[in-house]
Protein backbone atom coordinates (compact mmCIF):
# COMPACT_ATOMS: atom_id res chain seq x y z
CA UNK A 1 0.00 0.00 0.00
CA UNK A 2 1.81 3.14 -1.40
CA UNK A 3 -0.02 6.08 0.43
CA UNK A 4 -0.02 9.97 0.78
CA UNK A 5 -1.66 11.94 3.49
CA UNK A 6 -2.45 15.48 2.15
CA UNK A 7 -4.39 18.30 4.30
CA UNK A 8 -3.03 21.41 5.67
CA UNK A 9 -1.28 22.17 8.73
CA UNK A 10 -2.88 20.63 11.94
CA UNK A 11 -5.67 18.79 9.74
CA UNK A 12 -4.48 15.60 11.29
CA UNK A 13 -2.30 13.74 8.83
CA UNK A 14 0.14 12.27 12.02
CA UNK A 15 -2.47 11.39 14.38
CA UNK A 16 -4.35 9.31 11.55
CA UNK A 17 -0.54 8.41 10.13
CA UNK A 18 -0.28 6.82 13.33
CA UNK A 19 -2.98 4.60 13.33
CA UNK A 20 -2.89 3.58 9.13
CA UNK A 21 1.04 2.53 10.04
CA UNK A 22 0.02 0.13 11.97
CA UNK A 23 -2.97 -0.95 10.51
CA UNK A 24 -1.01 -2.04 7.14
CA UNK A 25 2.09 -2.14 8.68
CA UNK A 26 4.18 0.55 6.53
CA UNK A 27 6.45 3.14 7.35
CA UNK A 28 5.25 6.18 8.55
CA UNK A 29 7.27 8.89 6.41
CA UNK A 30 7.02 12.22 7.53
CA UNK A 31 9.11 15.11 6.36
CA UNK A 32 8.35 17.34 9.36
CA UNK A 33 9.49 14.29 11.63
CA UNK A 34 12.77 14.08 9.74
CA UNK A 35 13.56 17.51 9.51
CA UNK A 36 12.92 17.91 13.71
CA UNK A 37 15.01 14.53 14.27
CA UNK A 38 18.06 16.38 12.11
CA UNK A 39 17.48 19.73 13.78
CA UNK A 40 17.94 17.91 17.58
CA UNK A 41 20.81 16.20 15.99
CA UNK A 42 22.16 19.69 14.90
CA UNK A 43 23.04 18.11 11.37
CA UNK A 44 24.04 20.47 8.21
CA UNK A 45 20.73 19.47 7.07
CA UNK A 46 19.14 20.31 10.13
CA UNK A 47 20.45 23.97 10.14
CA UNK A 48 19.04 24.57 6.86
CA UNK A 49 15.75 23.75 7.34
CA UNK A 50 15.37 25.37 10.74
CA UNK A 51 15.55 28.56 9.05
CA UNK A 52 12.57 27.98 6.87
CA UNK A 53 10.73 26.07 9.51
CA UNK A 54 10.65 28.76 12.49
CA UNK A 55 9.54 31.59 9.93
CA UNK A 56 6.51 29.01 8.79
CA UNK A 57 7.93 28.26 5.20
CA UNK A 58 8.60 25.68 3.32
CA UNK A 59 12.29 23.77 3.00
CA UNK A 60 13.35 24.76 -0.62
CA UNK A 61 12.41 21.22 -2.55
CA UNK A 62 16.17 20.18 -3.91
CA UNK A 63 16.53 19.94 -0.08
CA UNK A 64 13.19 17.59 0.79
CA UNK A 65 12.92 15.69 -2.52
CA UNK A 66 16.49 13.66 -2.57
CA UNK A 67 15.61 13.07 1.46
CA UNK A 68 12.27 11.44 0.06
CA UNK A 69 13.55 9.60 -2.69
CA UNK A 70 16.41 8.16 -0.74
CA UNK A 71 13.65 6.92 2.01
CA UNK A 72 11.36 4.93 -0.33
CA UNK A 73 14.22 3.06 -2.00
CA UNK A 74 14.82 1.04 1.24
CA UNK A 75 14.60 -1.89 2.17
CA UNK A 76 11.31 -1.13 4.72
CA UNK A 77 9.34 0.54 1.59
CA UNK A 78 9.14 -2.60 -0.26
CA UNK A 79 5.50 -3.34 0.36
CA UNK A 80 4.70 0.13 0.77
CA UNK A 81 4.82 3.26 2.55
CA UNK A 82 2.87 6.74 4.09
CA UNK A 83 4.04 9.48 2.82
CA UNK A 84 2.78 12.46 5.52
CA UNK A 85 3.56 15.61 4.86
CA UNK A 86 5.22 15.15 1.60
CA UNK A 87 4.38 16.08 -1.21
CA UNK A 88 3.75 19.85 -0.71
CA UNK A 89 4.22 21.36 -4.33
CA UNK A 90 3.38 20.40 -7.53
CA UNK A 91 7.46 20.31 -8.31
CA UNK A 92 7.88 17.68 -5.31
CA UNK A 93 4.42 15.65 -6.88
CA UNK A 94 5.97 15.43 -10.22
CA UNK A 95 9.78 14.68 -8.56
CA UNK A 96 8.07 12.04 -6.54
CA UNK A 97 5.56 10.62 -10.16
CA UNK A 98 8.93 10.90 -11.81
CA UNK A 99 10.94 8.84 -9.18
CA UNK A 100 7.91 6.18 -8.83
CA UNK A 101 7.62 5.61 -12.31
CA UNK A 102 11.51 4.34 -12.48
CA UNK A 103 10.80 2.18 -9.76
CA UNK A 104 7.58 0.71 -11.50
CA UNK A 105 5.33 1.80 -8.68
CA UNK A 106 2.50 3.48 -8.48
CA UNK A 107 0.38 5.26 -5.58
CA UNK A 108 -2.78 3.42 -4.11
CA UNK A 109 -4.56 6.36 -3.02
CA UNK A 110 -3.88 10.13 -1.81
CA UNK A 111 -6.15 10.89 1.55
CA UNK A 112 -6.80 14.34 1.57
CA UNK A 113 -8.40 15.91 5.22
CA UNK A 114 -10.37 18.80 5.06
CA UNK A 115 -9.90 20.88 8.02
CA UNK A 116 -11.21 24.45 8.05
CA UNK A 117 -8.54 27.52 9.49
CA UNK A 118 -10.42 28.65 12.74
CA UNK A 119 -10.39 24.85 13.57
CA UNK A 120 -6.49 24.24 12.48
CA UNK A 121 -5.50 27.32 14.26
CA UNK A 122 -7.03 25.56 17.66
CA UNK A 123 -5.53 22.32 16.98
CA UNK A 124 -1.83 23.72 15.78
CA UNK A 125 -1.59 25.96 19.29
CA UNK A 126 -3.32 23.33 21.37
CA UNK A 127 -0.81 20.54 20.28
CA UNK A 128 1.65 18.91 22.29
CA UNK A 129 4.05 16.05 21.17
CA UNK A 130 6.12 13.82 23.21
CA UNK A 131 10.06 14.32 23.43
CA UNK A 132 11.07 11.00 23.34
CA UNK A 133 8.38 8.69 21.33
CA UNK A 134 6.98 11.69 19.02
CA UNK A 135 3.01 10.43 19.80
CA UNK A 136 0.72 13.62 19.26
CA UNK A 137 -1.41 14.99 21.99
CA UNK A 138 -3.94 18.23 22.35
CA UNK A 139 -4.05 20.05 25.44
CA UNK A 140 -7.99 19.91 24.82
CA UNK A 141 -9.24 17.41 22.17
CA UNK A 142 -6.67 14.83 22.95
CA UNK A 143 -4.97 15.05 26.27
CA UNK A 144 -2.95 12.87 28.00
CA UNK A 145 -3.61 11.18 31.21
CA UNK A 146 -1.01 13.19 33.22
CA UNK A 147 -0.51 16.65 32.28
CA UNK A 148 2.82 16.82 30.10
CA UNK A 149 3.63 13.34 29.92
CA UNK A 150 3.63 10.93 27.37
CA UNK A 151 0.38 8.27 27.94
CA UNK A 152 3.01 5.60 25.42
CA UNK A 153 6.53 6.41 26.96
CA UNK A 154 6.20 8.91 29.98
CA UNK A 155 8.21 11.07 28.11
CA UNK A 156 7.76 15.16 28.54
CA UNK A 157 5.71 16.29 25.77
CA UNK A 158 6.84 19.87 24.67
CA UNK A 159 5.22 22.47 21.98
CA UNK A 160 6.61 22.54 18.76
CA UNK A 161 8.42 25.99 17.91
CA UNK A 162 6.39 26.75 14.80
CA UNK A 163 3.27 26.03 16.59
CA UNK A 164 2.69 29.74 17.29
CA UNK A 165 0.05 31.70 16.18
CA UNK A 166 1.05 33.83 13.77
CA UNK A 167 3.56 30.94 12.27
CA UNK A 168 0.67 28.67 12.04
CA UNK A 169 -1.54 31.27 10.04
CA UNK A 170 1.68 31.89 7.88
CA UNK A 171 1.89 27.97 7.54
CA UNK A 172 -1.90 27.98 6.16
CA UNK A 173 -1.37 30.77 3.92
CA UNK A 174 1.78 28.65 2.70
CA UNK A 175 -0.36 25.79 2.51
CA UNK A 176 -3.29 27.46 0.30
CA UNK A 177 -1.08 29.42 -2.36
CA UNK A 178 1.70 25.83 -2.90
CA UNK A 179 0.45 22.87 -1.52
CA UNK A 180 -3.83 23.23 -1.99
CA UNK A 181 -2.91 22.91 -6.26
CA UNK A 182 -1.94 19.43 -5.14
CA UNK A 183 -5.66 18.08 -4.96
CA UNK A 184 -6.72 18.75 -8.00
CA UNK A 185 -3.51 17.01 -9.01
CA UNK A 186 -4.27 13.74 -8.02
CA UNK A 187 -7.70 14.10 -8.24
CA UNK A 188 -7.34 14.79 -12.18
CA UNK A 189 -5.21 11.27 -11.53
CA UNK A 190 -8.57 9.23 -9.66
CA UNK A 191 -6.79 9.13 -6.62
CA UNK A 192 -7.73 11.61 -4.01
CA UNK A 193 -10.34 10.31 -0.82
CA UNK A 194 -11.66 13.20 0.77
CA UNK A 195 -12.49 13.29 4.15
CA UNK A 196 -13.97 15.72 6.78
CA UNK A 197 -11.24 16.33 9.32
CA UNK A 198 -13.49 18.09 11.94
CA UNK A 199 -15.09 14.87 12.93
CA UNK A 200 -13.26 12.67 15.73
CA UNK A 201 -10.38 10.07 14.90
CA UNK A 202 -11.62 7.65 15.07
CA UNK A 203 -14.28 7.83 12.99
CA UNK A 204 -12.24 9.75 10.16
CA UNK A 205 -9.77 6.26 10.23
CA UNK A 206 -12.70 4.18 10.30
CA UNK A 207 -13.79 6.11 6.50
CA UNK A 208 -9.93 5.73 5.73
CA UNK A 209 -9.39 2.37 6.11
CA UNK A 210 -13.38 1.03 4.49
CA UNK A 211 -11.99 3.23 1.49
CA UNK A 212 -8.71 1.25 1.66
CA UNK A 213 -10.22 -1.96 1.92
CA UNK A 214 -12.75 -1.75 -0.95
P1 LIG B 1 2.37 20.24 9.74
O1 LIG B 1 1.81 18.90 9.38
O2 LIG B 1 1.85 20.76 11.04
O3 LIG B 1 2.29 21.24 8.64
P2 LIG B 1 5.07 19.16 9.40
O4 LIG B 1 5.67 18.51 10.57
O5 LIG B 1 4.58 18.30 8.30
O6 LIG B 1 3.93 20.12 9.96
O7 LIG B 1 6.10 20.20 8.77
C1 LIG B 1 6.75 21.17 9.56
C2 LIG B 1 7.59 22.07 8.66
O8 LIG B 1 8.61 21.29 8.02
C3 LIG B 1 6.85 22.75 7.52
O9 LIG B 1 6.22 23.94 7.93
C4 LIG B 1 7.99 23.00 6.54
O10 LIG B 1 8.77 24.12 6.93
C5 LIG B 1 8.84 21.76 6.70
N1 LIG B 1 8.46 20.70 5.76
C6 LIG B 1 7.94 19.48 6.07
N2 LIG B 1 7.70 18.76 4.97
C7 LIG B 1 8.06 19.54 3.91
C8 LIG B 1 8.03 19.39 2.50
N3 LIG B 1 7.56 18.27 1.92
N4 LIG B 1 8.48 20.42 1.74
C9 LIG B 1 8.95 21.55 2.29
N5 LIG B 1 8.99 21.77 3.60
C10 LIG B 1 8.55 20.78 4.42
P1 LIG C 1 -0.86 17.49 11.18
O1 LIG C 1 0.11 16.32 11.16
O2 LIG C 1 -1.79 17.46 10.01
O3 LIG C 1 -0.20 18.80 11.34
P2 LIG C 1 -1.66 16.44 13.83
O4 LIG C 1 -1.99 15.01 13.56
O5 LIG C 1 -0.39 16.74 14.51
O6 LIG C 1 -1.80 17.30 12.45
O7 LIG C 1 -2.90 17.06 14.65
C1 LIG C 1 -2.88 18.44 15.04
C2 LIG C 1 -3.50 18.56 16.45
O8 LIG C 1 -4.90 18.27 16.39
C3 LIG C 1 -2.92 17.59 17.47
O9 LIG C 1 -2.86 18.24 18.71
C4 LIG C 1 -3.91 16.43 17.50
O10 LIG C 1 -3.94 15.80 18.77
C5 LIG C 1 -5.24 17.14 17.21
N1 LIG C 1 -6.16 16.33 16.39
C6 LIG C 1 -5.86 15.51 15.34
N2 LIG C 1 -6.97 14.96 14.81
C7 LIG C 1 -8.02 15.45 15.51
C8 LIG C 1 -9.45 15.27 15.44
N3 LIG C 1 -10.01 14.49 14.51
N4 LIG C 1 -10.21 15.94 16.34
C9 LIG C 1 -9.65 16.75 17.28
N5 LIG C 1 -8.31 16.96 17.40
C10 LIG C 1 -7.51 16.33 16.52
ZN1 LIG D 1 6.10 9.20 24.30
Amino acid sequence: MRLILLGPPGAGKGTQASVIVKEYNIPHISTGDIFRDNIKRDTELGKRAKEYMDKGLLVPDELVVSIVKDRIAEDDCRDGFLLDGFPRTINQGEALDAELEQMSLELDKVVNIDVGVEILIQRAIGRRVCRDCGATYHVEFSPPRTDGICDICNGELFQRDDDKVETVKRRIEVYNEQTEPLIDYYTKKGLVLNVDGTKPIDEIFEKISKSLMG
